[in-house]
């Protein structure tokens, strides 16, 4: 049986290092907030170049901390994909802001100028909600037009999140997501491209005021440097309680876990890229579309996606030859039961129906051997469908 992610293979790869990280943790005890906590946020905002990394549960608290941090609420827009993972749009009305669901590109999948600015002008014509923030989406391990979309947030006022959950290692020009963003999130989750043990999430930042708010927010909105000086304290600050925040932490085994991972990472996204570019080789004139990448970006491949006029079948020839597949998403957003109400930007979200229908997802990982892939190759070039 093939894997669709072989976490198995990885495990097997960085058995000794792994081993010797959980045994260290459980040795000292501080599970909590323990001090490979601290040096996993350091080492996280140094791979991308960011000034800050702050940790947490998970990446979907990841995206709510930013918004929360600034404020964001009733009243206000939030632009966002409608052809992405149920986080994305989530979080925002958590805040009790409305989510603006936005089309994307029909190469790239990722968020598109031209919709963002129609849809931001059309909320300011209809003046009922104020335009607030974009969250953007590295879909499938592949960055954003960020240059393009964070001009259009500066000259608009607003705060761009780069949801990079499955991005995270991708860079476009050589620089990550995070150079453009006011923020960028991740999750840890296990299958994702760094993934650990569990549940994780992260927010990478150039901005210190950003960070320490979303400090305070994680642990109950307990109180920072900046709430506490000057004040004259007659209890432990750690008692003090400056916002409603939450409780969200990435935990100590957890980022023992992602150090160890997070130093074999730049080699898997080498392997990654291997394993696409094989891809691409292989199965050149077999679909409608095999993976574009943005001009001068990389992509760190959380999911290699095909187009295939006859989907579902193909998906079945596959099954049956013990190839598994996935589709990443059947349903874009808009049309999910809780989210159909929210706003559209004008012109609706043509792109996002028709890539629903198309997209077939094949297995990817940085074990991926080349004789699986050209097993996997030919059977999709010998489906006649
Ligand atoms: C996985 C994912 C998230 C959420 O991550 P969790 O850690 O599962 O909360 C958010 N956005 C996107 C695009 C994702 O793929």
């Amino acid at each position: 049986m093939i894997a669709f992610i072989d976490l198995a293979a990885q495990q097997a790869r960085l058995k000794p290092q792994i081993d010797a990280a959980i045994q260290r943790v459980l040795a000292h005890g501080q599970y909590v907030m323990g001090p490979e906590v601290v040096d996993f946020e350091r080492r996280l905002a140094a791979f991308c170049g960011a000034a800050h990394a702050l940790s947490c549960g998970n990446g979907t608290d990841a995206i709510a901390l930013p918004l929360m941090a600034w404020g964001i609420g009733p009243g206000d827009a939030v632009f966002c994909p409608s052809f992405t993972f149920a986080a994305t749009p989530e979080v925002i009305p958590w805040t009790g802001a409305t989510p603006v669901f936005v089309d994307i590109l029909p190469d790239t999948y990722g968020l598109d100028p031209l919709r963002l600015e129609t849809a931001i002008a059309a909320v300011r014509a209809e003046g009922v909600l104020k335009p607030a923030a974009v969250v953007a989406v590295d879909l499938f391990g592949q960055s954003a037009d960020y240059p393009r979309l964070a001009a259009i947030c500066r000259r608009e006022g607003l705060k761009l999140i780069a949801d990079s959950a499955q991005g995270f290692g991708c860079t476009l020009d050589g620089e990550h997501p995070v150079r453009w963003a006011d923020a960028a999130t991740t999750s840890f989750f296990p299958a994702k491209p760094l993934g650990a043990y569990g549940d994780g999430g992260a927010v990478l930042t150039n901005d210190a005021a950003l960070w320490e708010r979303m400090d305070s927010l994680r642990v109950h909105g307990k109180a920072v440097a900046g709430d506490v000086a000057g004040r004259q304290l007659e209890h432990d600050p750690k008692y003090l309680n400056m916002r409603i925040g939450m409780n969200s932490r990435l935990d100590t085994l957890q980022a023992a876990i992602l150090i160890e991972k997070l130093a074999a990472f730049p080699g898997e996204i080498v392997a990654r890229q291997a394993a696409a570019d094989r891809y691409a080789q292989g199965l050149k004139g077999c679909c409608l579309a095999t993976p574009t990448v943005i001009d001068g970006g990389t992509s760190v491949w959380a999911q290699y996606v095909i187009e295939h006029a006859n989907r579902d079948a193909l998906a079945a020839h596959l099954k049956r030859q013990g190839i598994p597949t996935a589709v990443y998403y059947p349903v874009p957003m808009h049309r999910q039961p809780p989210y159909a109400g929210f706003p559209q930007g004008p012109g609706g979200l043509p792109v996002s129906e028709a890539k629903a229908e198309l997209v077939l997802a094949l297995p990817m990982h940085a074990d991926l051997t080349a004789e699986v892939q050209d097993r996997i190759i030919a059977a999709v070039r010998g489906f006649n469908g």
